[in-house]
């Protein structure tokens, strides 16, 4: 297949007609949101989970990743149901969420239309079931049976949704760069889908620095509250940082494929950062060509298409030529008190990623 053809597929805009058939439309009526039909066990469907705290490069990661053929890069779908589904922000391409024709095929795909699906209940189950508190109770090996009720309600409406994007887009490879670890541990008790997990870290230092500057979200659109990024002083993302990592270590030893991946060897080597994602997440790409990877006098960038990605960091929104480069503001900028603060409470897994071996 032609990465023409690939391409096309992936990036269906032009025309309704582009989009392929659905793979077997006839059994979607058959069953209610939360209880996929036997039918739908009969393939596993593969999601690339991009897991850790946020503002650790999980997005560059996503829209590079999504570039290969037959992977579909689709936001933070943890986000999809409120801020797409409910208040209509605005996908990747630019479109408000439900002007979006890929996602209204998705959603008629997995739904029957978004109009079918109670986007408060979706809230309550993940009140009931994706909170980092309960993590070690989704760690055990046998669930209490209302959580496991409430869990299998939850990841049923992932379930067909991850469906639904892989059959409308034609890719065999969704990636949810959803982050929160309760999400990937949740998402790794249903076995009808294939979770690995790329746990993305980076200097805890640097992530909190990010944590506490203003980052304007362009897709809520009107001034107020919501038209920037959540910020975080220094200490709570430190505890934030620690939370997110050390449950993802924990699902890798629960049994989850994961590829720890940091932030830092994305920007310095990106072809061989992609490749090995790219690996792990079963499309090989050890002789591909990624040739929207460039390096011109000693800069690298990327040459990145149109996606539809549901929520996520601004970046998303970014198309054309795009540096890959670090972020060090921090360096200059963080307070000494600060950053002696945040090395201090992160100092175990600082370690352990090898960030104390360099010069800080
Ligand atoms: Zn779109």
């Amino acid at each position: 297949m032609s990465r023409a053809d690939v391409r096309g597929r992936r990036y269906p805009v032009a025309s309704s007609r582009e989009y392929p058939e659905p793979r077997n439309p006839e059994h979607l009526e058959a069953s209610s949101p939360e209880n996929p039909d036997a039918r739908s066990r009969e393939y596993p469907v593969r999601v690339v989970y991009l897991g850790g705290l946020g503002r650790s490069g999980s997005t560059l990661l996503e829209r590079l990743l999504g570039e290969l053929p037959g992977v579909c890069a689709s936001g933070e779908i943890v986000h999809l149901w409120q801020r797409g589904v409910a208040e209509n922000e605005r996908c990747g391409c630019g479109l408000e969420f439900r002007a979006c024709d890929f996602w209204g095929r998705v959603g008629k795909e997995a739904f029957g239309g978004w109009d079918k699906i109670d986007t408060d209940r979706i809230g309550h189950l993940k009140d009931a079931v994706d909170r980092t508190r309960l993590i070690p109770r989704l760690s055990q090996r046998t669930l209490a049976r209302r959580l496991r009720a409430d869990l299998d309600a939850y990841s049923g409406y992932y379930l067909r949704l991850y469906r639904a994007i892989a059959s409308v887009s034609g890719c065999d490879t969704i990636v949810d760069s959803s982050k929160h670890a309760s999400l990937a541990f949740c998402l790794s008790r249903c076995q009808e889908i294939d979770l690995r997990v790329i746990h993305m870290v980076r200097d805890s230092r640097a992530v909190a620095y990010s944590w506490t500057t203003k980052v304007a979200r362009p897709e809520a659109g009107t001034a107020g509250p919501a038209s920037y990024m959540t910020t975080y002083p220094p200490v709570r993302a430190a505890g934030h940082w620690n939370a997110q990592n050390g449950a993802l270590q924990l699902l890798a030893r629960r049994g989850t494929p994961l590829l720890l991946v940091r932030y830092e060897d994305l920007i310095q080597e990106p072809e061989q950062t992609v490749r090995r994602a790219a690996t792990f997440a079963g499309v090989p790409a050890g002789h591909l060509s990624l040739p929207f990877l460039h390096t011109e006098g000693g800069a690298s960038y990327a040459e990145l298409t149109e996606a539809h990605t549901a929520s996520g960091n601004p970046m998303r929104f970014a198309t054309g030529r795009v540096p890959i480069k670090g972020d060090d503001r921090w360096r200059g900028a963080m307070p000494g008190r600060q950053r002696r603060t945040v090395t201090a409470l992160t100092l175990p897994l600082l370690s352990r990623y090898g960030y104390l071996r360099r010069a800080a």
